[in-house]
């Protein structure tokens, strides 16, 4: 009997890696998925916090998929190597701040070395890559470059359009019958569709935009600011985390504000009360805000202003708010809310 042979999948929890390694199961492949953490994955994050969105399925995309697949998933947190990814892609970004086809490289990389560690022993690598579905990282230019940078070369098979392709290793060893793989191209998304019908999926998650928030121009607007705003193009987990929530002001270059649009929101932020300085109105119902950066009596005049101005009580005459710095000292502040017109445009970030 034929030795089963083992791929390693890439999965993302949107519907092509789902598909990608059900093909290569479907003849006959032990197939395990790795899925990588940035800090920066969409996966549920806002979704879980929000008030508006508690009727979104909270789940973990990745997780969801492999139970589907009946495969084993394992997570894998790479935040720290990750930054050189985003701070120095060779390759440049994609329309925002997102350094697709390095990260793809980057990814592909680790799953190789996680793969071959010698408890593993996987054969090859398995991704949801469609030619021609994604303008930077996804053209038949960049697939070479992908298996030839992150070392896998012709270990890398992406089922959904092997067709288009050379054929690889597991294809001409008949690990798999490239008969059966696919020539799927473009971003016509029907015939995943089809084929996720012929696999009895009736559910899949399908992230606008892309996997993760480095694709979305708000996002990318504000992780901008934060860099200009530290002088270095550096962040930790905590930064990149709060980029996803709230509305953020800048009102004054040394300081912003972020405030939170909610209810979950408010929540949230109120577990970074330690370590920023908070507003919160007292004589009003209203959010909370951390305030980021240095600010004198003036600048706290100015952010307790802003955060009337997004309360019950913008109308009022005078609003109460309670400033509470980390340490736990708190100062009581009484302004008068700024009108909409008082508020410049240019002091929200990534709106
Ligand atoms: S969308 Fe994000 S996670 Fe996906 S390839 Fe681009 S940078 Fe990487």
């Amino acid at each position: 009997m034929a030795e089963q042979r083992k791929a390693v999948a890439l999965i993302s929890g949107g519907l092509d890696s789902m598909l990608a390694a059900k093909v290569v199961m479907e003849q006959g492949v032990h197939v395990e998925g790795v899925n990588f953490f940035t800090g920066f994955c969409v996966e549920g994050h806002t979704h879980a916090i929000r008030e508006k969105d508690r009727h979104k399925p909270k789940r973990n995309n990745a997780l969801w998929v492999a139970e589907q697949l009946g495969i084993k998933l394992h997570i894998i947190d790479v935040i720290d190597e990750y930054k050189d990814v985003l701070l120095n892609p060779k390759h440049g970004y994609g329309a925002h701040l997102n350094p697709c086809l390095d990260c793809k490289v980057f990814m592909v990389r680790k799953a190789l070395a996680w793969s071959f560690m010698e408890e593993n022993g996987f054969d090859f690598i398995v991704t949801g890559e469609v030619i021609g579905q994604r303008p930077k990282s996804q053209r038949k230019e960049t697939m070479p470059i992908i298996a030839r940078e992150s070392g896998a070369d012709d270990r890398l098979l992406r089922p959904l359009c092997a067709k288009h392709l050379p054929p690889t290793l597991p294809e001409r060893e008949g690990w798999v019958n490239r008969e059966e793989l696919h020539d799927f191209h473009g971003r016509n998304r029907k015939p995943q569709f089809a084929l996720a019908r012929r696999f009895g999926f009736e559910d899949w998650s399908q992230p606008a935009g892309g996997c993760c928030f480095l694709t979305n121009a708000q996002y990318s607007a504000k992780l901008a600011d934060l860099w200009q705003s530290k002088g270095s193009r550096d962040y930790e987990l905590d930064d990149i985390m709060l980029l996803k929530v709230g509305r953020h002001l800048r009102p004054r270059p040394h300081f912003k504000l972020i405030i939170g649009r909610e209810l979950g929101e408010n929540r949230f932020l109120q577990g970074y009360r330690h370590q920023f300085t908070t507003l919160q109105a007292t004589s009003h119902n209203g959010p909370l805000a951390l305030l980021d950066g240095a600010a004198d009596a003036d600048d706290l005049n100015l952010a307790a202003r802003i955060l009337a101005r997004y309360g019950q009580g913008r109308d009022a005459k005078q609003v109460d708010v309670t400033v509470a710095e980390p340490g736990g000292e708190e100062v009581q502040l009484t302004v008068a809310p700024l009108g909409e017109v008082d508020i410049d445009a240019e002091w929200h970030v990534g709106a």
